[in-house]
């Protein structure tokens, strides 16, 4: 997989296009929880919670940068895959790569545990995102992950009404929660357990000299 390109430079893989409109989906109260009208098996994922119907066609239209598309985001998530290439998350001895970028003034008042709906990166997409984004560049933090466990899901949440489910707002909902059996989810959340700060920098230097050190081997 690699991220589509425009005029506009690199389009990231959990981006969503203008071309995947969500149709309106119909929703009924069956068994006691929320459902789609015409409820399709692949409707529902992890513990059975109802997901966002939307169709994977990336490339098609424009990209809409404020926009995560649903199923790429949770297959992103779920597989551990860069949300900028869709390719595999760097990971080393320290654990899975993630850019944070509402980075705290002080970094070590984070406490261990931190809840996202970002998906994790691989080197070269962090460091080209830190380089090229100036939001990022002033205040990301990287961060290397030995635990992520899925948390739940952020979406559309209703509640049981006279005439059918009613939508009242838009919240993340732990996988516990009995909330969950209404919502309409099209983000899933992770839980990051058990991390520390890395430099991107200082990385991107490491593995550019492990590259050339593998390209002419030396002996020892
Ligand atoms: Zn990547």
């Amino acid at each position: 997989m690699s991220p589509a390109t425009t005029t506009r430079g690199t389009v990231p893989y959990i981006t969503q296009w203008t071309g995947e409109q969500k149709a309106a989906m119909p929703v009924v109260t069956r068994r006691e929880r929320l459902a789609y009208a015409d409820e399709r098996s692949y409707d529902r994922d992890i513990g059975g919670v109802l997901w966002r119907r939307v169709p994977s066609t990336p490339g098609k239209g424009k990209p809409d940068f404020g926009a995560v598309h649903p199923l790429r985001q949770r297959l992103a998530m779920a597989g551990l895959l860069c949300q900028v290439c869709g390719g595999p998350a760097d990971r080393n001895e320290d654990g899975v790569l993630w850019l944070m970028g509402e980075a705290s003034d002080n970094p070590d008042s984070w406490p261990q545990g931190l809840e996202t709906a970002h998906p994790p990166v691989c080197l070269p997409c962090a460091t080209l995102s830190v380089r090229a984004c100036p939001h990022l560049r002033r205040r990301f933090v990287a961060l290397r992950v030995q635990t992520c466990t899925l948390a739940g899901v952020h979406g559309a949440l209703y509640q049981p009404g006279p005439d059918g489910p009613i939508l009242t707002d838009a919240v993340g909902v732990t996988f516990r929660s009995p909330a969950i059996r209404w919502i309409i989810a099209s983000q899933l959340l992770v839980y990051l357990d058990r991390f520390t700060f890395t430099d991107i920098e200082t990385e991107a230097e490491i593995a550019a000299t492990r590259k050339t050190t593998h390209g002419h081997p030396q002996r020892e």
